[in-house]
């Protein structure tokens, strides 16, 4: 499969690597606006080649997007100091005017996959501005924090994170929601397995466990400017369901029809995921609580996409 990825920074850069050391793509496109960021990158990814798969990783320019089947859109302009919310987002917004209807010149049947932040809010002007239809625009949306969920339980339950079973829904964000009703180990739910096997999860243990999740880009963030390794393999994880069709349910952001209550809105759901791209959405059972704070999530998306005119 022939994948491009349109920002070459910090995670657009990771992802390109996680795809070659799992070999998900025979061919890699970097582009960047700053070009020989794009090109150092390629050189020094494809120096991985050897001791992974055999993945031809190029820098190159919109034209060779040619036959691409995923596009990873990691571009994006920084926070400056002092500057809002809304102006970043707006100038986010620009450089996606920009991109899209590059990428859409030559890669017209790619699947789009938003990884800048706000994803939610970024996957939504994706899909504006490129009219495709939702489940060809997708958003890494709480991916990342699934699998972080995910990880802390294991390590809590002293069970490989495989075997263990929990979402996180909502904006990737503060205002996402960890959906502990349905959690389960082995098929088992969380609560009962935890409590038989001496783990049992107190209000304490799920405080930090919700810390751990929710807090953890701002740690990161803090300590080293910037997260990108968990992002970069989820990429790379999504890419190869696309690839394989393997119609594998991830928590991805897409605009949501069907489903009243996120009408119109790019939130993460469990998605199913094939070659289509998003091939189905879930509405799952949640509890009251979940519910309604998954409700008050997706007016945190409505509210900033609002703020800029859609
Ligand atoms: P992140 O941590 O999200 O990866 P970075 O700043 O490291 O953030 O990466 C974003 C990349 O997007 C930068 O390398 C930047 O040059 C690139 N970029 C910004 N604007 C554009 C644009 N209009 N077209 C292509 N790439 C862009």
């Amino acid at each position: 499969m022939k994948l491009g990825i349109v920002g070459s920074g910090f995670v657009g850069s990771t992802a390109a690597y996680s795809m070659v050391l799992r070999g998900i793509a025979s061919e890699i496109v970097l582009i960047d606006i700053n070009f020989k960021l794009a090109q150092a990158q390629a050189e020094d990814i494809l120096h991985a080649t050897p001791f992974s798969t055999p993945s031809r990783v190029i820098a190159g320019d919109y034209s060779d997007l040619v036959g691409a089947k995923v596009i990873v859109l990691a571009c994006g302009v920084g926070q400056k100091p002092g500057e809002s919310r809304h102006h970043l987002l707006a100038r986010n917004y620009q450089v996606f005017e920009q991109v899209i209807p590059k990428v859409l010149k030559f890669a017209p049947e790619a699947i789009l996959l938003a990884a800048s932040n706000p994803v939610d809010v970024i996957n939504q002007i994706v899909a504006k501005i490129s009219k495709l239809p939702s489940e060809r625009v997708i958003g890494s949306g709480t991916m990342l924090d699934t699998a972080r969920f995910r990880a802390l339980l294991a390590d809590h339950v002293a069970v490989s994170p495989q075997s263990v079973h929990a979402m996180v829904l909502g904006e990737h964000g503060d205002s996402e929601v960890l959906v502990w009703s349905s959690a389960s180990v082995g098929g088992m739910p969380l609560l009962k397995f935890a409590s038989e096997r001496g783990g049992i999860i107190t209000q304490d243990i799920k405080e930090k466990i919700d810390d751990g999740v929710r807090k953890a880009a701002y740690r990161i963030i803090e300590g080293k400017t910037a997260s990108y390794y968990g992002i970069g393999a989820g990429l790379a994880r999504i890419a190869k369901a696309i690839r394989d069709d393997e119609r594998a349910v991830l928590t991805l952001s897409a605009m949501t029809n069907g489903i009243p209550e996120f009408e119109g809105v790019s939130i993460s759901l469990p998605r199913v995921v094939g070659k289509s791209g998003i091939v189905d959405t879930l509405n799952p059972d949640l509890s009251p609580e979940e519910k309604s704070d998954l409700i008050k999530s997706a007016n945190v998306i409505r509210q900033a996409a609002g703020e800029l005119g859609f």
